[in-house]
């Protein structure tokens, strides 16, 4: 007899809500569930051709039990044995079909799955690519990737295994009722009455076995935590020299007896649960024998033998159904909360997207800059002072961050910045660290939007450019360089990836890192390993300015290094920027005097604004920001006849 005891209460997280999971249930509204279904709707065919396989299989896995009634009827009470042997071989080969069909569905529900998680992920991985800088910085990498692999994996357990159950055994049991009522209705009224009789006992035996083996982990834990503390070397040393010998017993003995009771209560619970579920499996089948025999003897119904069997056989088959689908609540509601936390991330706003009518220009570009009176915040509002994007989307939202705002007044990164950047030229940004100098430059291959003013490339506002072509104009040498983990090649075709040898070896030598790749014994081909890390923080520097230069952008921006690299290091790298800044549009955060005098500007920023501009002539000794900069950091840099 089938049973749905068989599984038991499961163990935690398992076949019961926890209470963080209640707690947190998603609300499922039919926006919800018709955005949900949206992702099923590309498989309607399939969908609805395991739909069919699995009523075929349903009505055949129920044929046994009501072929059973023929075998009795005909075969046995008929002495029929030409009968008997038909109806043997049929119910068995229609339950062989059952389980057939039950292979085709799984392949069919298993490839649609894949190809709604293959559809989720892409759709997932594209957006996330066009999430913001500011994104990045500001999310855990660790939940990115969760949302993409085991939050989507979890989608596919969905389909397999939610949708696929609440089918099948809503399937099961509509036609095991039907089959019952064609019978007769007493007999089948008295199996829609037992059948949840049965099932929310053994159910609520199962939560409180639960509950308990919950609690007496807890208390495990708890064991070990003071076993962990008192037996280490230096613990054991405490608790003597404290004197602490009795206290830690007591709280051992009585973790310990907690632990005891629980596991008591929890085998007894255990007892109880299989006290009701062997009742109930008896008396349901008994009141049908009871009642069918009653009817068919005294009130002389129209029922068989078999009849009667066949009854016993399809109550028996609805406890599983029964069970699986209160169980599925549970799954339920798991699923919804994973389409919730899935959906969020794909409604994150791309904060910086392409105008509608964005603009590529033609031919190559000039690589000019200009901020105009550019003031930018990280915090994201407005220079109204409101949340740009909640008062967008909801105007009393955008009222009450308003108020918040006149309470906490908004603090600038950037501060009226303008500046120009002529085509040819070289800007040099010096200043304290923190000043803004990264938060200015961040802002021209747009990682981030203006609050207030504009920055405008070759005279257009970037909003109009075409972000893609914008960025294709600009190459970045930043501190923290990132190589992927492949070949040196490989990291220098990311730039151009129809680059010849002859372009990648000069761009090396340009970046003075030919040397260095020649004297490998695999050249080009030499593996960077993990982020670049086989290579020194020098050698990566100088690739990814080889990189750039095979890009051949119409602007360079050269975050340069400070510390993190030895004097030789360094000079290498010098070579290979000063050529670069003398030659092309070029924009860069210095640290070192020799760059700084080969600007055509410099700008000194100090909290944001721009507080002293020209030549390091006119600056040195005019007494201001820049004057204290060079005593306390440039001027240690070049030997002492070299000083200006
Ligand atoms: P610098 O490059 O001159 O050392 P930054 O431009 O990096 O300075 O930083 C300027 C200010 O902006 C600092 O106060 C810094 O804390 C802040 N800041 C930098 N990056 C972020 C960020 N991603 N989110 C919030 N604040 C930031």
């Amino acid at each position: 007899m089938a049973h749905p005891g068989g599984h038991g209460p499961g163990g935690p997280g398992g076949r019961f809500l926890t209470e963080e999971e209640k707690k947190n249930q998603p609300k499922v509204t039919k926006a919800l569930l018709v955005r949900v279904f949206s992702y099923l709707k590309p498989y309607r065919k399939q969908l609805s051709l395991v739909l069919l396989l699995i009523v075929i299989s349903s009505v055949f896995s129920l044929a046994p039990s009501i072929l059973s009634g023929k075998i009795i009827d005909e075969g046995l009470i008929g002495q029929n044995l030409r009968a008997l042997v038909f109806y043997i071989a049929l119910s068995l080969g229609v339950n062989f079909a059952s389980h057939l069909i039950g292979v085709a569905e799984s392949y069919i529900n298993t490839w649609i799955a894949q190809h709604i998680t293959f559809d989720m992920r892409n759709a997932m991985f594209s957006h996330l690519q066009k999430m913001p800088h500011s994104f990045f910085t500001g999310s855990n990498q660790g939940d990115i990737i969760t949302r993409m692999t085991s939050d989507i994996d979890g989608v596919e357990r969905v389909i397999t295994g939610t949708f696929t159950s609440i089918l099948s055994n809503s399937i099961t049991l509509v036609v095991a009722l039907i089959a019952m009522y064609r019978k007769n209705w007493i007999l089948a009224s008295i199996g829609v009455v037992i059948v949840p009789l049965f099932t929310l006992p053994t159910r609520r035996a199962g939560k409180t076995r639960w509950d308990l083996t919950r609690q007496a982990q807890e208390c495990n834990d708890e064991i070990n935590g003071i076993l962990n503390e008192t037996m280490s070397v230096s613990g054991q040393l405490l608790v003597k020299l404290f004197g602490k010998e009795a206290y830690e017993y007591e709280r051992y003995r009585e973790a310990n007896g907690r632990m005891i009771r629980l596991n008591i209560k929890e085998s007894m619970a255990g007892r109880w649960f299989f006290v009701i579920l062997r009742t109930f499996t008896e008396i349901g089948p008994m009141l049908i024998y009871l009642v069918g025999g009653l009817l068919m003897m005294r009130y002389d119904a129209d029922l068989t033998v078999g009849d009667i069997t066949v009854m016993v056989a399809l109550l028996s088959r609805m406890y599983m159904p029964v069970n699986n689908l209160l169980n599925i609540q549970v799954d339920w509601v798991r699923a919804m909360a994973l389409f919730t936390r899935i959906f969020e991330y794909y409604d994150m706003p791309v904060e910086i997207e392409n105008a509608a009518d964005a603009l590529t220009p033609e031919g190559k570009a000039r690589g000019e800059v200009r901020f105009d009176g550019v003031w930018f915040s990280y915090e994201r509002r407005s220079a109204q002072g409101e949340s740009a994007s909640a008062a967008a989307a909801q105007p009393e939202a955008g009222a009450v961050s308003s108020e918040a705002d006149a309470a906490a007044p908004m603090t600038y990164n950037l501060k009226d910045v303008s500046f120009t950047l002529k085509a040819g030229d070289c800007i040099a940004i010096v200043g304290p660290s923190g000043s803004g100098k990264s938060t200015a430059v961040n802002l021209i291959p747009r990682l981030y939007d203006v609050n207030k003013g504009s920055v405008l490339f070759d005279d257009v506002d970037m909003r109009k450019l075409d972000l893609t072509w914008l960025r294709t104009q600009i190459g970045v040498v930043s501190q923290e360089t990132y190589l992927f983990n492949a070949s040196i090649r490989e990291n220098l075709l990311y730039a151009k990836p129809d680059a010849t040898e002859e372009e990648m070896i000069e761009a090396c030598k340009k970046a003075n890192i030919y040397d260095f790749i020649s004297a490998q014994e695999t050249g080009l081909d030499t593996m960077v390993g993990n982020r670049g890390l086989k290579l020194s923080g020098g050698e990566k520097q100088r690739i990814s300015i080889a990189r750039v230069l095979l890009k051949d952008p119409a602007l360079f921006i050269f975050d340069e290094a400070t510390s993190a690299l030895d004097s030789i290091s360094e000079a290498k790298i010098q070579e290979a920027i000063e050529p670069i800044i003398n030659s092309r549009t070029s924009i860069l955060i210095a640290h070192r005097l020799s760059t700084i005098l080969s600007a055509d500007e410099i700008l000194v920023v100090k909290d944001g604004a721009i507080v002293e501009r020209g030549t390091h002539e006119k600056l040195v000794n005019a007494g201001g920001v820049y004057t204290e900069l060079y005593e306390t950091q440039f001027k240690a840099q070049v030997p002492a006849s070299d000083h200006a």
